[in-house]
């Protein structure tokens, strides 16, 4: 088929890699200048994941990462502190994996599409890899995002593992994810757009050097509050049908496993089966949904543990399940003193 990947990122990618490799003829439209395109992102993710999505593209994820966790502090309100023991979560290059997924794939950069740009109708179908912005397809009025920026410092002493402090009623978070040799990414999301932490974190280090800062909001909203998926010959793929695990606001992972669904829809038919690939979706991606109300509640303070047992199980069983996706450790009383203490 004749396919536009509209978005560079990492769902559009992977899935031009992938789909070409298929056999498929594409083309992807990039928003923004190759000099200037960067992966807005803080390039935290699972291995064991990784490992196998690179493999499938002929990568060796090996060759990306650049710090492998151990433990991850969190700071929590009330001075309390907890400590996630990492079982794969790493940083990892994913500007250049982005790159060596495009190698040999045609980029137009430069081109912000709209659903009514004329170039499109030459494609058989148009994905909609574009992530927060969903440029092609119709707004959803359930669309929850959280404002979010951060900064990639060097000349960072003092902290060289993975950091994140809560805020109350989760509400948001502050994070530093190393990336090596005193380098990392340091920013928050917070719905109320304070950002506590950003500012300390420059007192504490004043020798950082900022490289970048970067700002983008994150949806929170999962695939079930995202629909439509399609519209007439547009389908949308990653983050921009709500691919984002709504706890952590983690889309890398989410935007793979949703490449890998369209995929297999699009191989099985000479046609693409839009209500199968809904249903993948959503099936595979049904519990977040139970972690989103989770989130809605905690930042509402009405998150209650015995009114809500049944959404708070749901989350434990399904993460516990995929528990290796994730890079942690999923333990049930740890969640319950995090939510408590959030
Ligand atoms: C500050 C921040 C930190 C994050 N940290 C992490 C993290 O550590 N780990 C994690 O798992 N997730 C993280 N996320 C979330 C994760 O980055 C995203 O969910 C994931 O990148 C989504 O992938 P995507 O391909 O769907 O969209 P994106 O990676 O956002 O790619 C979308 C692409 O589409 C392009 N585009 C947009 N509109 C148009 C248009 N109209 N025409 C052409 N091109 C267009 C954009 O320029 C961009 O290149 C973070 C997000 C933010 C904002």
């Amino acid at each position: 088929m004749k396919l536009a990947i509209v978005g560079a990122g990492v769902a559009g990618s992977y899935l031009g890699n992938r789909l070409q490799e298929d056999g498929h003829q594409i083309e992807i439209f990039e928003s923004s200048r190759k000099e200037s395109h960067w992966p807005v992102c803080a390039w935290g993710a699972s291995k064991n994941m990784l490992e196998t999505f690179s493999k499938d593209a002929g990568l060796n994820f090996d060759d990306y990462v650049l710090h492998r966790g151990k433990k991850l502090r969190m700071d929590l309100p009330n001075e309390k502190i907890e400590y996630l023991n990492l079982k794969g979560l790493v940083t990892y290059d994913k500007f250049k994996w982005e790159q060596d997924l495009c190698q040999g794939l045609s980029i137009k950069y430069g081109f912000h599409c709209k659903p009514e740009s004329d170039f499109l109708s030459n494609f058989d179908y148009v994905i909609d890899c574009t992530g927060f912005h969903r440029s092609l397809l119709p707004r959803s009025t359930q669309d929850f995002v959280i404002p979010s920026y951060e900064y990639l410092v060097e000349n960072v002493s003092g902290i060289d593992e993975f950091y994140v402090m809560g805020y109350k009623g989760a509400r948001g978070y502050f994070w530093f994810f190393p990336l090596g040799d005193g380098r990392g990414y340091m920013g928050a999301g917070d719905v109320d757009r304070k950002y506590y932490g950003i500012s300390e974190f420059f007192e504490k280090n004043p020798n950082a050097r900022i490289l970048r800062k970067i700002g983008r909001p994150i949806r929170l909203s999962p695939p079930k509050r995202m629909l439509p998926f399609h519209n007439n010959n547009i389908i949308g793929v990653g983050e921009s049908i709500g691919c984002v695990f709504p706890m952590l606001g983690e889309g890398i992972i989410p935007s793979l496993i949703c490449c890998n669904i369209f995929k297999d829809v699009l191989n099985k038919h000479s046609i693409f089966d839009a209500e199968l690939y809904e249903k993948r979706v959503l099936k595979k991606f049904g519990y977040y949904d139970d972690v989103y109300r989770i989130v809605r509640l905690k930042m509402d303070g009405k998150l209650s543990s015995v009114k809500h047992f049944k959404l708070l199980m749901s989350m434990y069983r399904n993460m516990k399940r995929e528990e290796k996706r994730f890079g942690f450790d999923i333990d049930f009383e740890q969640m319950n003193r995090l939510l408590k203490a959030l």
